[in-house]
């Protein structure tokens, strides 16, 4: 993966965009863009409430979007960003659409699978190991839950 920061942040933003998405249909606010040779090739937001599926995650529905654009399961040479550390279903994901390239934004202490709980990405046992950046738009990609969860909780 040879982006810039800024260019790194742009597609982040991108991803936030999803995330904006989701928020727009209450639900918790990630998104995930697909990125191969400078160009977005799929995206995706959280859609558990507004398609009611339990395994509909921003990364799933990228993943699932990029794999129609390009006609292939394999996403070599891609890059996936998504704004909120991986969990352990979409750290699976990623590994069997055999993506080389992680970014995320925020941790995820309590589900994340890239560095917090677990570290499915580069667990050596593994014969796919994924290369991971982290922090890039940190703070918009921790601040948008954060916002969801108070406003949650008011209600
Ligand atoms: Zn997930």
């Amino acid at each position: 993966m040879n982006y810039t920061l800024e260019e790194k942040e742009a597609f982040m933003r991108e991803a936030l965009k999803e995330a904006e998405i989701a928020l727009e249909h209450d639900e918790i606010p990630i998104g995930c863009v697909i990125v191969k040779d400078g160009k977005v090739i799929g995206r995706g937001h959280n859609a558990r409430e507004e398609l009611q599926r339990a395994v509909m995650h921003a990364e799933i529905m990228a993943i699932e979007n990029a794999n129609l654009s390009e006609e292939s399961w394999r996403l070599l040479d891609c890059t996936l960003f998504v704004t909120i550390e991986p969990c352990v279903m979409c750290s699976g994901a990623i590994g069997l659409a055999r993506i080389p390239n992680v970014v995320y934004g925020a941790k995820n202490q309590k589900f994340g699978a890239a560095g917090s709980l677990y570290d499915i990405l580069t667990d050596e046992r593994l014969n796919h190991r994924v290369e991971v950046e982290t922090g890039i738009l940190e703070d918009d990609c921790a601040e948008i839950m954060q916002d969801f969860f108070r406003n949650r909780r008011k209600k």
